[in-house]
C-alpha cells in the first residue's frame, strides 16, 4: 500500500518536472522569437574617404576594351582616344560606383 502511493507520488513528480521542462523550452522559443522581431533602423551612406570609381566599356560587339579611373574626365579622354583609333567604336557603357556603409541607428 505504502509502496503504491510512493510510486504515484514519483509519477506526479516526474510529470511535474516534465511540464516544468516544457515551460522552460517554450519560454526559450518565445525569447528567440522576440529577438527576431526586434526592430532596428539602419542607414546607408557614402564612405567619404573611399572616393568613387568610374568605368567605361566599349560597347562595340567583339571589342571588350575598357578603362577604369577615379575621375570621369580620364574615362572620357580614354573613350575619345579609343574612338579615334578604332573607327566605328563610338558607343560606350559608363558606370560610377562608390563605397557605402550600413550602420544601425540607436
Ligand atoms: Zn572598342
Amino acid at each position: 500500500m505504502g509502496g503504491r502511493s510512493t510510486r504515484a507520488a514519483t509519477r506526479r513528480r516526474l510529470r511535474s518536472l516534465a511540464s516544468t521542462r516544457e515551460r522552460a523550452e517554450r519560454a526559450a522559443v518565445l525569447m528567440a522569437v522576440r529577438a527576431v522581431w526586434r526592430f532596428v533602423t539602419y542607414a546607408i551612406s557614402h564612405v567619404a574617404g573611399a572616393g568613387v570609381t568610374w568605368e567605361i566599356h566599349c560597347a562595340t560587339y567583339g571589342c571588350g576594351e575598357s578603362h577604369i579611373a577615379d575621375k570621369d574626365d580620364e574615362c572620357a579622354e580614354w573613350a575619345m582616344r579609343h574612338t579615334a583609333a578604332n573607327a566605328g567604336h563610338d558607343l560606350f557603357r559608363r558606370t560610377c560606383s562608390d563605397h557605402a556603409r550600413v550602420a544601425a541607428l540607436a
